[in-house]
């Protein structure tokens, strides 16, 4: 083991879209990451798709030759994350699952491990409030794909510890991420600007203003939107972001959050986007 394996072991808690995505960059980083999901399924394809994403990420030159990636275990419980030096939980958008499992890995860590969540909607303090030290509980917000955006939005609850920031912040730069600190609020910043917009332009489609290649192609050519917001919600995952806008507009009351009703619909039809197959988009792979 070298210096910064030894110092820096991630238990990273939900293999979907943003575990899978927060281990690959970890492990491109070269750390050790358990990588724990309740369903071995689940864990078995996050598997073969990170050894995807690291092929991917070694062809587009972001591994260097002379690194090696760090180890990868999986796991179906959270004993093993006993060991960890900081805990990252990415599971379902659902503040009853997230305070589940982070007041069960509060029990299990050594005091002074921060314990993350990369909720996208839920406020930090709500879930530091489940956890045997709040103040080790604190938010981040990896965009996806973490190993290509750089910038990761750090949210600090009311109770947060100045030892947790300043060991998340440790861990961010061994992964080669700026973190940008903000208050915590439901949605923080990302989330609170960029799901009402995209249930904005789904609301679009709805009303039949325009199509779905419509509203990206002039949300990207004539706004400089990267993807186009129906092109983000399939990568987001539309169920993800059908849960993160209710967490919003339960908190905030603002109408703009209520999801509308395609995006309900694509939910009931298993139209989550990029990772079933199909969304707004089809996808082959
Ligand atoms: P996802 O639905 O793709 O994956 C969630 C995973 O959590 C599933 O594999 C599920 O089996 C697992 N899980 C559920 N309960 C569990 C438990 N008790 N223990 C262990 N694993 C459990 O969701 P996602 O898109 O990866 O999102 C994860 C978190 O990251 C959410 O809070 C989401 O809001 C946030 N987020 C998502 C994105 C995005 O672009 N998808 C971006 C930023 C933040």
């Amino acid at each position: 083991m070298d210096t910064e394996t030894d110092e820096h072991r991630l238990a990273v808690v939900g293999a979907g879209v943003m575990g899978v995505g927060i281990t690959t960059l970890a492990l491109l980083r070269g750390l050790p990451v358990l990588l724990v999901d309740v369903d071995e399924p689940v864990l078995e394809r996050a598997r073969d798709q990170i050894a995807g994403e690291l092929r991917m990420a070694q062809l587009m030159g972001r591994l260097a030759a002379d690194t090696a990636t760090g180890p990868l275990t999986t796991a179906t419980t959270l004993a093993g994350a006993a060991d960890a030096t900081l805990v990252i939980e990415a599971t379902t958008e659902d503040l009853g699952v997230k305070a589940k499992v982070l007041a069960e890995v509060s029990a299990l860590t050594r005091p002074g491990t921060p314990l993350v969540s990369n909720t996208s909607s839920i406020p930090i303090d709500e879930l530091a409030g489940v956890a045997q030290r709040p103040g080790e509980v604190v938010g981040t917000h990896f965009m996806n794909p973490p190993y290509l955006i750089r910038t990761v939005e750090v949210i600090r609850g009311v109770r947060t510890a100045e030892a947790t920031m300043e060991s998340l912040a440790a861990t961010l730069a061994a992964l080669g991420q700026e973190p940008i600190v903000v208050k915590d609020a439901p949605g923080f910043v990302t989330s609170r600007v960029l799901h009402p917009m995209i249930n904005d332009a789904a609301r679009i489609v709805q009303e039949g203003t325009a199509g779905v290649e419509a509203v990206d192609t002039l949300m990207e050519n004539c706004l400089g939107h990267r993807t186009g917001p129906l092109r983000t919600a399939d990568l987001i995952g539309i169920d993800n972001l059908v849960d993160s806008l209710q967490v919003l507009f339960e908190r905030t009351g603002d109408e703009g959050c209520r999801p509308c009703d395609l995006l309900l619909e694509k939910v009931r039809q298993g139209h989550h986007g990029r990772k079933s197959g199909r969304g707004f988009y089809t996808y082959t792979h």
